[in-house]
């Protein structure tokens, strides 16, 4: 595989998630995650071939890389995906980081599905004493298919787009059905309505978040009921609504503004989708515009995850170069 010179921002070393990650695991996911990003082509993209990019990144450490990349991919900083038979992986974070060259080769791999998935992450800091009343509350058996063996906890609302740990966002699922669950985007959609589900009902459920370690709770109102899978009440549609209508879609317009801003689109539609506003809106198309703008300025348009100001914006390369 042939390197790049990338850029490294001098604060990824205060990175304390990766950091921790490297501690929990005992494994080298700091190196390996900062040389990732020579690796990976301009999209971020990179073929899941751990031998090969062991030998590439940490050739004189002793070990599986493949745990490597799986510690990562747990912890949400690179994903898995799989096209025709060959696993891909994807920095989520490298387009909003790197400026690229134009000059440099168009990606030649494919492009990930919006069905990424981001299975593993799920068993984080979720409490054992939350696990041990998941599994007891669904009889211990996987609550799709039934089985009692190779159980996890599944995040109902995936933690990518916003999930908690509150307990009736979890349920439990075998592994097959786990890992099988489409993270993102229609698949994601058409999956929570195998439960009666919608993107509506995430707030309901992500309420509650009982345990500590998660910091995540939201205060509201509306005690959503215990009940993981019970559809939610159907409240007569207000003129305005604070959440994204599902049959809302981004326009032209927007892909080419995502473009234009060398924003990711899908990435942000995720968050839109999931957004509670703090009015009701009733012109998404002008809202959804706004958050491209300001995640294009500040890296996200999530307040909790937005970027250090000092961030630079991305230089426009001119064509040609
Ligand atoms: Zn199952």
């Amino acid at each position: 595989m042939r390197g790049r010179i990338r850029s490294i921002k001098p604060d990824i070393g205060k990175h304390e998630g990766l950091w921790d990650l490297g501690v929990e695991t005992g494994l080298p996911v700091y190196q390996a995650f900062t040389m990732l990003w020579c690796y990976a082509d301009r999209e971020g993209r990179f073929e899941w071939r751990p031998r090969s990019l062991k030998t590439d990144i940490l050739p004189y450490w002793e070990g599986d890389f493949s745990r490597v990349l799986d510690a990562l991919e747990q912890a949400g900083f690179v994903q898995q995906y799989t096209v025709a038979g060959v696993n891909y992986g994807y920095v989520p974070a490298f387009v909003k980081h790197q400026v690229i060259n134009q000059r440099e080769a168009k990606s030649v791999l494919p492009e990930p599905s919006i069905e990424l998935h981001v299975h593993a992450r799920a068993s984080q800091n979720i409490a054992p004493s939350v696990r041990v009343e998941v599994f007891a509350r669904d009889a211990h058996k996987c609550v799709r298919c039934g089985i009692s063996s190779d159980l996890t906890i599944d995040h109902i609302f995936p933690r990518s787009i916003g999930g908690t740990n509150a307990i009736t966002n979890l349920r439990t699922l075998c592994r097959p059905c786990n890992s099988g669950r489409p993270v993102t985007g229609d698949a994601l959609v058409a999956d929570l309505a195998k439960d009666n589900l919608s993107m509506h009902d995430m707030q309901r459920m992500c309420m509650h978040v009982q345990t500590h370690g998660e910091g995540k709770g939201r205060e509201g109102k509306g005690v959503g009921d215990a009940s993981a899978t019970r559809p939610a009440p159907k409240a007569p549609k207000p003129k305005g609504s604070k959440f994204v209508p599902e049959d809302w879609a981004p326009s032209d317009g927007h892909y080419e503004l995502a473009n234009r801003l060398r924003v990711n689109l899908e990435r942000e539609l995720l968050s839109f989708r999931a957004h509670e506003f703090k009015t009701p809106k009733t012109d998404f198309d002008r809202a959804f515009t706004g958050w491209l703008t300001r995640s294009a300025q500040f890296g996200t348009s999530s307040s909790s995850m937005r970027a250090p100001v000092y961030e630079p914006k991305p230089i426009v390369w001119k064509d040609g170069g």
